[in-house]
C-alpha cells in the first residue's frame, strides 16, 4: 500500500487543490488529506469547517481521500499513518523557496519521507485560498475556483458580515 499525505491549511479548500488530490491519487494508493489546526496563520473557517468542505467536495467528485486533522508536526503524522510521501502543489516559481525549505527541513527530520511536488493545471496556477477570500468578500463571484460548498458557506459569511445582528438594517 502506497499512501501519501497532503498537508494544508485549506482555508478553505479550492478546485486548485482538488486538482492535486487528483493527481496525487493517480500515484498512491491512499492520499490523506492533513488539515493543519495549529498553523501560525489565523484561519477563516474553523478545523471542522474545513475539513467538512473537502470531505464534501472530494465525495462529490468521487475522489477517495481519508481527511484527518493535523496537530503536530507533518513528519510524525507522516510517518505514524505509514505514508511514503508527502505531497504538495507547486504554482509558480514563488511557492519554490519556502516548499524547497520545508522539504529539506522535513528530510532532514525523517530521511525516508519524500516530498514530492504535483502541477496543477494551468487554469488553477494562480488560484490561492487567500485571494478567494478576498475576492469573495468584495463581491466577486469565485464560482470557478471553489466546489459548491465553500461558494454556499463565502456567501453565507458575506451576508452574516453585511447584516451582523441578523436583524433590520435601517442602512
Ligand atoms: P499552506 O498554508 O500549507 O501553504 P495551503 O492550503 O495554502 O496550505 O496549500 C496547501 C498546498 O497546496 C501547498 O503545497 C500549496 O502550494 C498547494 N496549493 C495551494 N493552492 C494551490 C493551487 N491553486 N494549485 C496547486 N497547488 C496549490
Amino acid at each position: 500500500m502506497r499512501r501519501a499525505i497532503y498537508p494544508g491549511s485549506f482555508d478553505p479548500v479550492t478546485n486548485g487543490h482538488l486538482d492535486i488530490i487528483e493527481r496525487a491519487l493517480k500515484l498512491f494508493d491512499e492520499v490523506i488529506v492533513a488539515v493543519a489546526i495549529n498553523s501560525q496563520k489565523s484561519p477563516c473557517f474553523s478545523a471542522d469547517e474545513r475539513v467538512d468542505f473537502i470531505h464534501q467536495a472530494t465525495v462529490e467528485r468521487k475522489l477517495a481521500v481519508r481527511v484527518e486533522r493535523l496537530d503536530g508536526l507533518l513528519v510524525d503524522a507522516a510517518q505514524k499513518s505509514g505514508a511514503i510521501a508527502i505531497v504538495r502543489g507547486l504554482r509558480a516559481v514563488s511557492d519554490f523557496e519556502f516548499e524547497f525549505q520545508m522539504a529539506l527541513m522535513n528530510r532532514k527530520l525523517v530521511g525516508n519521507v519524500e516530498t514530492i511536488f504535483l502541477m496543477p493545471k494551468e487554469d488553477y496556477t494562480y488560484l490561492s485560498s487567500s485571494m478567494i477570500k478576498e475576492i469573495a468578500r468584495l463581491g466577486g463571484n469565485v464560482e470557478k475556483f471553489v466546489p459548491a460548498c465553500v461558494l454556499k458557506a463565502l456567501s453565507e459569511r458575506n451576508e452574516k458580515n453585511a447584516n451582523p445582528g441578523g436583524g433590520r438594517s435601517l442602512y
